[in-house]
Order: structure tokens, then sequence, then C-alpha cells
């Protein structure tokens, strides 16, 4: 379902007021949402530059901040969309392919160690996992005990279609099961892929990692399961399922395939979008991280087309692989985030993003509709 052309993420207090009696309650349940208002006094000699940079000096008098917090995990989101147009603010220009300038900084970096991975980069103990275009290599610098490199054939990170994601993620789910022979205590995977310097990645050449760790999963994975479990306790009530019902309710989630996605109302960084997998009941050895593969390449092409982006994460991770009561109910997820112009410099996280809540300057209503054409 589309969003209706006046819903904005500004008016979603009075959209959840109009959701059928169940999905109202369920949204009140999850979220917390608070409107406020927040008014400037500007001396005339601003009006030229509130003007230029704003579009109007009345769009900047009075204006309305929507601040979410999920209930259970604790993330959160201050929106405001007169943020969108603030000098160096970090949401990539809806339509721009990249800049000549990003072009060419992509194309001066291809001398790099990624060109020849053979030979250029450590291998893991258990040698090397090939698919048609990605090829693991040990990583260097580890983060975990298990923390290896996906790389791409192609040097440029933006080349990126539907058979690159699904080579990317069976090359990630046959990694992890080559680990698993030599230590079969490691079992929490963890893919992440950073896309250009702005979004982390020290390398430019296309390439992804995966981590597999012993004990717990990363921390905000942990956080998402503890909600779902403690959900569960407090209400009787499915987390996953009840989430996706009030974002389906507001047009803000669609189905594609067996997986759904959804634009976040607690968005970590700009845009994130969330696809859902409900995790199989088979085979407790299997992650199919590949099952992700058509909807999370139909998300990146929507971002890398439609909505301009070239600097972004994503996130894949699910249940644990062996068995683990625990985790009984845990979909396979992949986080998607806009980091914004590559070029900028202003960096898009601060005191704010780190130790408070995001502050968001895109709508996720207007994620929902690009993700839905
Ligand atoms: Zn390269």
């Amino acid at each position: 379902m589309v969003p209706p052309p006046d819903a904005q993420i500004e008016r979603l207090p009075e959209l959840l007021a109009t959701l059928p009696a169940r999905e109202r309650e369920l949204a009140q349940r999850l979220f917390s949402v608070v409107a406020s208002e927040g008014t400037i006094v500007p001396p005339p000699e601003m009006a030229p530059w509130l003007e230029r940079v704003f579009g109007s000096v009345e769009a900047t008098l009075r204006q309305r901040v929507v601040r979410v917090t999920n209930r259970w995990t604790f993330e959160g989101a201050a929106f405001n969309s007169l943020r969108a147009h603030r000098p160096g603010v970090s949401l990539s220009a809806g339509g721009a392919a990249p800049s000549p300038e990003v072009r060419a900084r992509i194309a001066r970096a291809t001398d790099d160690d990624f060109r020849d991975p053979d030979h250029r980069t450590p291998a893991d103990s258990f040698g090397r996992v090939r698919g048609h275009q990605v090829v693991t290599a040990a990583n260097v610098a580890k983060a975990d005990g298990w923390h290896s490199l996906l790389i791409f054939d192609r040097h440029d990170p933006l080349a990126i279609d539907r058979a690159l994601v699904a080579d990317l993620l069976r090359v990630a789910e046959a990694w992890a099961a080559r680990v698993r022979e030599t230590d079969p205590e490691a079992r929490h995977l963890f893919l992440l892929w950073n896309c250009l310097w702005r979004a982390g990645a020290s390398l430019v050449h296309g390439h992804a990692q995966v981590t597999l760790s012993h004990t717990m999963a990363h921390a905000r994975v942990e956080g998402w399961a503890a909600a779902m479990r403690r959900y569960a306790v407090a209400t009787g009530g499915d987390y996953f399922a009840d989430l996706v019902a009030v974002y389906r309710a507001l047009g803000l989630a669609a189905t594609d395939g067996d997986a759904v996605w959804l634009a976040s109302l607690t968005p970590a960084r700009e845009r994130e979008v969330d696809i859902l997998l409900p995790a199989a009941t088979g085979d407790p050895e299997e992650l199919p991280l590949r099952a992700l593969a058509a909807p999370l390449a139909g998300v990146l092409e929507a971002a890398l087309g439609q909505l301009g982006v070239t600097a972004f994460n994503v996130a894949v991770f699910g249940p644990p692989l062996g068995l683990a009561a625990e985790w009984v109910g845990f979909p396979l997820v992949a986080r998607f985030v806009d980091r914004g112009d590559p070029l900028s410099p202003v960096a898009d996280v601060a005191a704010l993003e780190l130790f408070g809540s995001s502050v968001i300057a895109s709508d996720p209503f207007d994620v929902a509709r690009a993700l839905a054409e």
C-alpha cells in the first residue's frame, strides 16, 4: 500500500489517530510519538538568508518536530523536514547521479589491493570462498574472532545489481558454513556493507564484510532480540508481527515475495529501510540469506536510482546458526541507511546521534513512496 499523498511525518500523530482501533492500540503499545512546536524570532537582517536556504521566512518561524521512540528497543528519531535544507546537511539529493567529483574519486582509487585479492589480501585458515563475482579474504585487523572481507570483482562500488547482491549473500552463507566446520561455537552472523568513505569504507573498491560471533550477537542485534522477548512476556504479542501491522496500516510497509520492507519510524540515519523475512523453521544450520537478495536488491535499486543515494550502509543479520530456543521468532533482517553527500565536509553523526536520538531530515512516507514505485 502506498501512503496517501497528504501523509507526512509531521502529521504522524493525526495519522495514528485515524488508524483502525487494533492498529491504533498496537501503535500506542509500540511507540511514543510526541509532536512539539519550536518557534524562532529572526532579526530582519536574516530574512534573505532564511528565504534562500529554507524557501521562505514563514516556514522557519514555527516548526513542528515529531519525535518517535520505540518503547521496546529504545531506538528513537526526531523528524524535522526543515533540516533537509540546512547548510552542510547529509541527505542525498533525489534523482541525482553520482557527481563528476565522486565518479572521479572512485576512478582515481583503482590501484588498490582488492584488484588482486589472491596476492594482496590474506586468506582465512580454511582458505577462501569464491562465488561468481565475490571472493572472501580474512580481515587484517579483525573486529571479531571471525571477521572476513567479501571482495567484489568490480572496482566500482556503485555497480550494484541483483546478481551481485545474490552472489554476496550466497558467499557469506558458504563462508559461515566453512567457519563452523572448524569452530561450531561461532554462530551469530553479521554482514556489513559500507559503500564509500562517507559510510565508513576505508577502501573504495566494492566490498562488504562478515563476522561470526561466539556467545552474543552484536549489541544492537541483541537489543532487538531482547525487545522481542520482553514484548512477548509483557503483552503476549508477537513483536515483529505487531510492528509490521502498524507499518502496514500507515502505508509504510509492503510485501516483496516472502519478505516485507518498512520505512523506519525510528531510523538510525537517513532513509532507513528494514527488510524482515520470517526465519525458516527447517534446518537450524541454515540461515537462508539468499532469500533476502531480491528485496535487498530492490531497495538498493530504488535508493541508488530514484533517491540518488551513493554512500550507504547495509547490515544483514538473523537468529544464530544452530539451535537457540530464545531466538525463535526472530526474523532475517536487512537494514539500509543513506549516509548523504560523499563530498559533504560535515559528519552526519554527532553527539545527539551517538548519545541521544537520531535527528532526521528525510520523511519515511517519501521513502515508502519511492520504494513502492
Ligand atoms: Zn579496485
